[in-house]
């Protein structure tokens, strides 16, 4: 797959507990011109989550099926689980010039940098050991056991971190919400996505 379309492409991944999804969130709500891109998984849905708001809840003959098909651009077992995003996910909405994000696990944010170089890689940090133990507790999502599981992972994930082109340590949730927001903007300047977004102006200027 090509990089030609319009919108750029931000990959963000964390240890669970660093704060990924409650940032992204936080930039969607600032941004209305960056959008998510709706993953396939495996896994059954929890409490409020929609069929096709969250993710595509699907059968693993399904998701079987999809990855026979090509359908998918990454797809990774995180926890248990199969998740994919489809390449229908990101060129539909790239296509007409939105800024696609996807939250997803770090050896999907690899693959995704591997076919779109132009991709923009944000690893996400917790402050310390203490305080992402302290977040997870705190979530009360888990038990004790799970917790020290993702932990563990944690570890293994947080070593990828060197991968990414950008790393945000989530201490101040304002002050990570403005370094997303910064990587963003910062991105959309770059001289191709000016010349991309500006081109009448770029034409008038005989540039
Ligand atoms: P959850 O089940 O808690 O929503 O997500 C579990 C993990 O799967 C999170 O780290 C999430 O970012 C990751 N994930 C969600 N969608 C995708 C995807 O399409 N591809 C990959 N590789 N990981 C994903």
């Amino acid at each position: 797959m090509c990089m030609e379309y319009p919108g750029n492409l931000f990959v963000v991944a964390a240890p669970s507990g660093a704060g990924k999804s409650s940032l992204v969130k936080a930039l969607m709500e600032l941004d209305s011109h960056v959008q998510p891109s709706v993953s396939h998984t495996t896994r059954a849905p929890r409490g409020q989550e929609k069929h096709g708001r969250e993710y595509f809840f699907v059968s693993n003959a399904e998701f079987d099926a999809m990855v026979q098909a090509n359908a998918f651009v990454e797809w990774a077992h995180v926890h248990n689980h199969r998740y994919g995003t489809s390449k229908k996910a990101i060129e539909e909405r790239m296509a007409q010039g939105a800024d696609v994000i996807l939250e997803i696990d770090y050896q999907g944010a690899l693959q995704i940098k591997s076919i779109f170089a132009n991709a923009v890689t944000i690893f996400i940090l917790p402050p310390s050991w203490e305080e992402l133990r302290s977040r997870l507790e705190r979530r009360g999502e888990d038990t004790a056991d799970v917790i020290e599981v993702r932990l563990h992972n944690a570890a293994v994930e947080m070593a990828q971190a060197h991968q990414f082109d950008f790393v945000i340590i989530n201490e101040s949730f304002d002050r990570a919400v403005f370094d997303l927001k910064s990587i963003v903007h910062a991105q959309r300047l770059k001289y191709l996505a000016q010349r991309r977004a500006r081109a009448e102006t770029f034409k008038a200027l005989h540039i």
